[in-house]
């Protein structure tokens, strides 16, 4: 075989990635010849969970550096820890950061559940269901959020000597390998139609919000307003496939942040009986960017926007 070139990439530099010619060399199948795709698909479910797990370290690492900095600079008078905007700034990171890690953790013990063969129908459905669900959404909150720990940096988050850009550069794979977010979305699609539908996601919100206590009854009512709208839009749309795959996105986004929100009521209602108030502040964070429905656009906008 041939090595043709090492990718010259944006980030993930520390992992290279070529392009190699491979002629005439053998080949062992390892599942045979058939349903590549399906052979595949307990792969994806790995590295797609993989990618969720790395996107919540990312944003996780990039904060801690962010509230580190912000205890020593001193800027206008005082650090930067003291200033109300700037500490709001940082909680709204935090804040998403917790969904991604709810999220994504629920997906990594539903894979563990049926990796053991202990994962019941119920599971393995909403493992389907919540896998591209999870990717995708922590894919696309990781790079706004490793955007946001280099402006908490001012200008040192733009030099590379601190060793910040890097943070932005490797984010932005987290969307695009693994299947970007659209190929993803499409993907959800699919899913709902091997599972019969999205009862298995509709049951696992209702494990999260049943007794949220109080203090979390508005974010816990904001999570089931946002599901219902995405599920209504999906219900509304589902004989129309061109409208389906042009909301598909928009569908996707509103599952993950609905589910990442309802995940963290759950725990800030055990959290708050252990006498911890800081995941409800989480769950206040999310519910407050919930739209309460899909955006719905005519077809035509795209066409006017695009030039036919
Ligand atoms: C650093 C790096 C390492 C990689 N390593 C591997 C590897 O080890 N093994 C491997 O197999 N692959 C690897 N990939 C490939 C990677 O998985 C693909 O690049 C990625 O899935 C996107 O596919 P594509 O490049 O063909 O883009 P395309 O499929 O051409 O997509 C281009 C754009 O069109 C959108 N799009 C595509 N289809 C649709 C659709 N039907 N509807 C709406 N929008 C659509 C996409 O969302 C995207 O925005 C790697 C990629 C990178 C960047």
């Amino acid at each position: 075989f041939q090595i043709q070139r090492l990718k010259d990439k944006l980030g993930t530099r520390k992992l290279p990635t070529a392009e190699l010619l491979l002629r005439g060399v053998p080949a062992l199948p390892v599942a045979g010849l058939e349903h590549g795709v399906r052979a595949i698909a307990p792969m994806l479910n790995v590295t797609r969970t993989w990618n969720a797990v790395s996107a919540v370290s990312l944003m996780r690492r990039g904060l801690a550096l962010a509230g580190d900095y912000a205890a020593r600079r001193h800027a206008f008078g005082a650090r930067l820890a003291e200033k109300p905007l700037h500490r709001d700034t940082l909680a709204g990171l935090q804040a998403e950061q917790e969904g991604a890690f709810h999220l994504t953790f629920r997906v990594v013990e539903l894979l563990g559940l049926e990796e053991v063969g202990e994962a019941s129908e119920d599971e393995l459905a909403l493992l389907r269901l919540l896998t591209p669900v999870a990717k995708l959404t922590t894919g696309r909150q990781a790079v706004t959020v490793a955007s946001e720990v280099l402006e908490a940096f001012g200008g040192a988050g733009y030099v590379e000597d601190t060793g910040l850009p890097v943070l932005l550069r490797d984010s932005q794979v987290l969307p695009i390998w693994e299947g970007t977010t659209n190929v993803l979305s499409l993907d959800l699609l699919r899913a709902l139609g091997e599972t019969g539908g999205p009862a298995p996601l509709a049951r696992e919100l209702e494990r999260c919000l049943v007794d949220p206590g109080p203090g979390l009854v508005e974010p816990a009512a904001a999570a089931r307003r946002s599901f219902d709208g995405a599920l209504a839009w999906l219900a509304a749309t589902a004989d129309d496939r061109a409208a389906l795959e042009a909301g598909a996105r928009r569908f996707a986004l509103a599952l993950g942040r609905s589910l990442e929100l309802a995940l963290v009521v759950r725990h800030a209602a055990w959290a708050a009986r252990h006498g911890d108030p800081a995941p409800a502040a989480a769950a206040r964070r999310l519910a407050a960017r919930l739209p309460a429905s899909l955006d719905v656009f005519d077809p035509t906008d795209a066409d006017l926007l695009l030039g036919g």
